[in-house]
């Protein structure tokens, strides 16, 4: 026996993640159960390509029946469904391996992802997530999976009610499809209808009319079949008789998406080299797109031949685009690992690449509002590319949209930011941290609002990278607000505006001396600011060291950063600083008021206290003081 075949019937129990799933499933998770229909077709359809990409090395495997093909058989007295392809079909050890498990990391993600979600919250990402196979217990208490690989003499059969276990069992070939998988659906009762022609006619009409497969429908289990799609794949047609909805279809059975396209890209190059593009930018985000390996799903097919979806059409920073790319130069024979090295395809990349970004550059043109939902979907994905890909930074640069102190919530361009700079402005200020709230109301901007300097709010993981890229914008570095020496002084304040100044009087220097002398290494220097309005302190970095946010991204992942101590900026002009400055030397409270200025700042910054339990006697001894 090899480990291909099996002779006696074994019961398996599920991976606790499949079970998990599939107590998802048959608790309904979606209201629209039709869904499971499209999940079954699209596997088959991918099996029946499979195998024609198969048969191009061995031409055998086709045997006498060369088209593929989808048939599904009806059997309402028995309440049956049957939907039988004649592609690649699976081995028993292969059934065991992809029926029993969750092969896509993505999918074990999103459990993880469903079961952290607060109720409400989890329908919202169900919608987002293709269910694959384990849908069909939506709508059956029981499936057989009956398969048969092509080119191979031995048969199986899957079985399980969805309840925790499945059988394999050897079966006869004469039972077995040919070639290929059947997959019969015994309906739960509420779901007779699916076994009714009418319902399954109109569902696949809607749902996969434009698989590349022909599908054909028998309406009794000895009726004639008649087609109900004629496989005519949809990228082939002219655009002009195509209707939106078309696309939408076929957008989500190509993505395994629920929502509809955002963008639709359809066109065909003609040059050097000819190929056709069906793509789509989805309006939500799929659930895999912050996966680590950061793979992409545009297919690629050779003359309208599937190869592969692992071929990298796309640079990683726009993977969520869906769709796919037809070549009618690229050899049919070429091994995948070839194709992803040859010329060909790196033509297709940069003409696919420039097309997508050139897409969205009109519509951020044409149509402002729906780009701000683009970008509000896949702006943290696409800001990736700032600093993965030089030759294309100035265009991306032009797409970006941030929110801003002076953007009321709203997107706004680097030209948006760039016009309203102040008089004697030179950089871009920016404040990276992980919370847009917490951002804006950080103290290291006060001073940027108190003279009208608009600060670019960064709230993603990727914006601590882009942004030490070194990039600029027509000679205006970006900057940090929490780097270095502001140096806002040469900016006017904004009328009616107090900001602090770095002059502080004789007392208050005296005291910023005592403050840096006793709090020693835990900071590198203390210093008046210009940058605080209304806080009494805060942290930056020193001139030269890493963004303070970065260095905690750096530390989280753990590298741990040079160790730069932050400088501690204290505004000189806080009633609360001029206070401390005026206590006698003998007084318990000066003792103490370093380190609660530090901690202050700290706190401000979302760190806990140096040392806590000191900051909680320092914070007991000030509470008692000020109750007398
Ligand atoms: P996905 O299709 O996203 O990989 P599924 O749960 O739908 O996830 O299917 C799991 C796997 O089972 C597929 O990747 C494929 O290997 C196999 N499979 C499912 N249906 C068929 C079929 N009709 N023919 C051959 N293999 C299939």
């Amino acid at each position: 026996m090899t480990a291909d075949t099996i002779a006696d019937p074994v019961t398996h129990t599920f991976e606790a993640d499949v079970a998990k799933l599939l107590h998802l499933m048959v608790h309904s998770v979606y209201s629209d159960k039709d869904v499971f229909l499209r999940e079954l077709i699209s596997n088959a359809a991918d099996a029946c390509e499979k195998l024609r990409y198969e048969a191009i090395a061995d031409p055998a495997l086709l045997g006498d029946d060369p088209q593929p093909r989808i048939t599904i058989t009806l059997d309402a007295d028995n309440r049956q469904m049957t939907l039988e392809d004649n592609g690649i079909g699976m081995s028993a050890a292969e059934m065991g391996e992809t029926l029993g498990t969750i092969a896509r990391s993505g999918t074990k993600a999103f459990m993880d992802q469903l079961a952290a979600a607060k109720s409400g919250e989890d329908t919202q990402l169900i919608g987002q997530f293709g269910v694959g196979f384990y849908s069909a217990f939506m709508v059956a208490d029981k499936v057989d999976v009956l398969a048969r690989k092509a080119g191979s003499d031995q048969a199986a059969i899957w079985s399980s009610d969805g309840q925790g276990t499945y059988t394999l069992a050897p079966i006869d070939t004469d039972t077995a499809p040919t070639r290929g998988t059947r997959i019969v659906l015994h309906l739960m009762a509420d779901a007779g209808d699916y076994a009714e022609a009418h319902t399954i006619r109109r569902i696949v009409k809607a749902q996969s009319g434009h698989v590349p497969v022909p599908i054909q429908i028998k309406d009794k289990p000895d009726a004639e079949p008649s087609e109900i799609a004629d496989g005519t794949a949809l990228w082939t047609r002219p655009k002009a008789e195509i209707t939106t909805e078309e696309y939408a279809d076929f957008y989500r059975s190509v993505a395994g998406q629920f929502d509809a396209p955002a963008l639709t890209l359809h066109y065909k190059a003609e040059g050097r080299y000819e190929y056709s593009v069906l793509a789509f930018v989805p309006e939500t985000r799929p659930f895999d797109l912050f996966d680590p390996d950061r793979q992409g799903r545009m297919k690629l097919y050779v003359r309208r031949i599937f190869i592969t979806d692992e071929a990298q059409l796309l640079p990683r920073y726009l993977r969520f685009v869906r769709g796919l790319v037809d070549s009618a130069d690229l050899p049919l024979n070429m091994s995948r690992e070839m194709i992803q090295d040859s010329p060909i395809l790196t033509t297709i990349q940069k003409g696919l690449t420039g097309k997508i970004l050139g897409e969205l550059e009109k519509t951020a043109k044409d149509d402002a509002e729906a780009y701000a939902r683009i970008w509000e979907a896949f702006g943290a994905v696409i800001k990736e590319g700032l600093y993965e890909d030089f030759e294309r930074r100035e265009t991306l640069l032009g797409l970006a949209r941030f929110k801003t102190t002076a953007s009321n919530g709203e997107w706004r361009s680097l030209a948006d930011y760039v016009a309203a700079m102040r008089e004697n402005q030179t950089a871009i200020y920016y404040a990276v941290g992980t919370d847009l709230d917490r951002i804006a109301s950080s103290p290291q901007i006060e001073g940027f609002r108190a003279r009208g300097i608009e600060v670019l709010l960064l709230p993603d993981q990727v914006d601590s990278f882009w942004v030490t890229g070194g990039l600029d914008l027509d000679g205006k570095p970006f900057k940090s607000v929490t780097q270095g020496a502001a140096d806002l002084s040469l900016i006017p304040l904004a009328e009616g505006a107090e900001a602090a100044k770095p002059e502080a009087s004789a007392e208050v220097d005296a005291f910023l001396s005592f403050v840096g002398e006793t709090l020693g290494d835990a900071v590198s220097q203390v210093r008046a600011s210009d940058r605080l309005t209304d806080s009494a302190v805060c942290l930056v970095a020193s001139e030269g060291a890493l963004d303070k946010q970065l260095e905690k991204l750096l530390a989280g992942a753990g590298q741990s950063p040079a160790g730069t101590k932050p400088v501690l900026e204290v505004n000189a002009a806080h009633r609360q600083i001029e206070k401390l400055a005026a206590l006698g030397t003998d007084d318990p409270l000066r003792g103490d008021a370093p380190y609660l200025l530090l901690d202050e700042a700290r706190i401000a910054d979302g760190e806990p206290p140096l040392d806590p339990r000191a900051f909680a006697e320092r914070l007991g001894r000030l509470i008692q003081r000020a109750a007398g």
